[in-house]
């Protein structure tokens, strides 16, 4: 390893911010571009959901729906660190697109909205993150609006996470009095992100000045009680994900972001080690090494193409290198990797372990794919979950069967539905996890292949991975079940239901066969 490889990849910050729809999320990241120069107007993001055309915009469905369906990464520099957030859907139709999105990050925000607490989203995505032991930065948003009592806040983290909180700064006021934080270890208060920023004071009374006389005296006993109270900050049970720090602030009235940016280069981790089949891969190790996680295709509809997002996990991408695709081992040419600025594109002459590119193909790579510089491994853990529904496609124009079957096979490898063949050579049926999945897929096979289709509904409602450790016992269950099995994008067979109790009712009878319903990329 030569000391630029490890001084640029220590100063990656790679991260993705999770919250309930709502909560803030765009407006956070709007402002963490705004403060980290990424762009010059607040606004640019947020157009997106004004139904403005941006260059964002990169489907119709998502402009007339206002919700981002497609998930991004966007890049800027501050203060010497180089910030990767990976956007992810807010909405749930898109949950798995987001779990595989929190594969390729080292650290998250989480946005929790003052008023109303921990919500259903923010659960479920935080715990996904600790399935990965990804370490999270709270952020309590909205503090200038009306909001629960701070004690309140942290107590709910505390028991509906099983997480302990370790404020590192305290909210000055609330709602209309709300004038920004006081950092508890430094005895500094913070004011607007866009003003005055840090001022050091010499002690409760002085920062109590700042608010109301009939507030101040409350407000210096809450101070004494959550410096007594709280947990200090532990740097190693953070990163171990046992213990979250807690910024309080503003995002749309810019408080509090610096100091989450500063929090994010203080102590998120830089680029971490990554789990393959063979060995674990360490990020400053000197050949580069990679996985995909997301395929987007047309994200500019003047060129039509088709990227593959890649997390660099190990080494340094530049442009020009041969990379070998473990999948079929055969070698592609890296010779337009881009970056993402907010809502620009820039081609990539280097990158490094901790960053995303995007890779433009004409569908050589999809999701769960490794790029090496030649030795053969694979990265583990990009799931695949099994579909909640699963449908038919009925073609208005049966001569056009070959072309859908084409286009769905695509789709598939995009992420956008999954493809489930029949053994018994009964037509496709797709599986998707949330309904506007099938919407989108309805709209690109019109779109973009002039297909124009429905969905039917199947006798099937529930699918799993199946698998046994022999290999007899799997033929002998595939051999019974013939009418109910079907192979996946990989060919690996998928057992169908037609409901749950029917699912229970063969994993009894087959004891030997495992069915499971997350399955990982090989
Ligand atoms: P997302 O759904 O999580 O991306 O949330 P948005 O960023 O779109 O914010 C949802 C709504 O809350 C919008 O109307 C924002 O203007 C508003 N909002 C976001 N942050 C704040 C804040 O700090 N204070 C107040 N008062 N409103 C906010």
């Amino acid at each position: 390893m030569t000391d630029e490889l490890a001084e640029a990849i220590s100063r990656r910050r790679t991260f993705a911010i999770i919250a309930h729809p709502d909560a803030g999320k765009t407006t956070l990241t709007e402002k963490l571009l705004l403060f980290g120069g990424a762009i010059q107007l607040a606004g640019e993001v947020k157009a997106k959901k004004d139904r403005i055309q941006t260059r964002s915009d990169w489907m119709k469905i998502e402009r007339e729906r206002g919700i981002s369906v497609v998930t991004s990464v966007m890049t800027f520099e501050y203060q010497g660190n180089v910030f990767n957030i990976l956007d992810t859907p807010g909405h749930e139709d898109f949950a798995d697109d987001t779990y595989r999105t929190l594969t390729a990050v080292d650290a998250a925000v989480m946005v929790i909205d003052a008023a109303k607490g921990i919500e259903p989203r923010t659960l479920k995505l935080f715990e996904v993150c600790r399935l990965r032991n990804i370490p999270i930065i709270t952020f309590i948003n909205k503090m200038d609006r009306e909001s629960r009592d701070p004690f309140e806040i942290l107590d709910e983290v505390e028991e509906k996470l099983a997480l302990d909180t370790a404020p590192i700064t305290w909210p000055i006021g609330r709602s209309k009095t709300f004038c920004g934080s006081y950092h508890l270890a430094a005895n500094e208060v913070r004011g607007s992100d866009t003003e005055e920023h840090t001022k050091k004071v010499s002690g409760p009374e002085a920062v109590a000045s700042r608010l109301p006389q009939n507030e101040q005296e409350a407000f210096i006993d809450e101070l004494l009680l959550a410096r007594e109270a709280c947990k200090p900050y532990d740097q190693d049970m953070f990163l171990e994900g046992h213990l979250t720090p807690v910024f309080w602030g503003s995002a749309l009235r810019n408080f509090g972001v610096r100091d989450l940016i500063n929090a994010l280069g203080a102590f998120a981790p830089p680029p971490r080690d990554q789990v393959a089949d063979v060995r674990t891969v360490h990020a400053t190790e000197n050949k580069m090494t990679a996985f995909v996680f997301k395929i987007q295709a047309n994200m500019d509809p003047n060129h039509r193409d088709r990227i593959a997002f890649a997390r660099i996990c190990s080494g340094r991408l530049e442009r020009g290198m041969k990379a070998r695709l473990a999948r079929t081992g055969k070698q592609i040419g890296l010779t337009a990797p881009q970056f993402f600025f907010a809502s620009q594109r820039q081609l990539a002459d280097t990158a490094y372990a901790g960053d995303v590119v995007g890779i433009p193909n004409h569908g050589t790579l999809r999701i769960g794919d490794t790029l090496t510089e030649g030795e053969q491994l694979v990265f583990q853990g990009v799931p695949n979950f099994a579909p909640e529904i699963l449908r038919r496609v009925r073609l208005e124009d049966a001569m056009k069967a070959k072309k859908l079957r084409e286009a769905l096979q695509q789709m598939a490898e995009e992420g956008v539905v999954q493809l489930f063949l029949p053994e018994d050579g009964s037509p496709a049926i797709v599986g998707v996890v949330g309904a506007l999945q099938l919407d989108v897929l309805k709209e690109r096979l019109s779109a973009e292949y002039t297909l124009p289709v429905s969905f039917e509904m199947s006798r099937f409602s529930v699918c799993r991975w199946v698998s046994a450790d022999n290999p007899l016992d799997l033929d002998k269950f595939i051999t019974a079940r013939r009418g109910d099995i079907a192979r996946d994008l990989d060919g690996d067979p998928v057992f169908l239901a037609q409901d749950s109790f029917s699912l229970r009712y063969e994993a009894e009878r087959y004891p030997a066969i495992k069915m499971v319903a997350i399955k990982e990329y090989q």
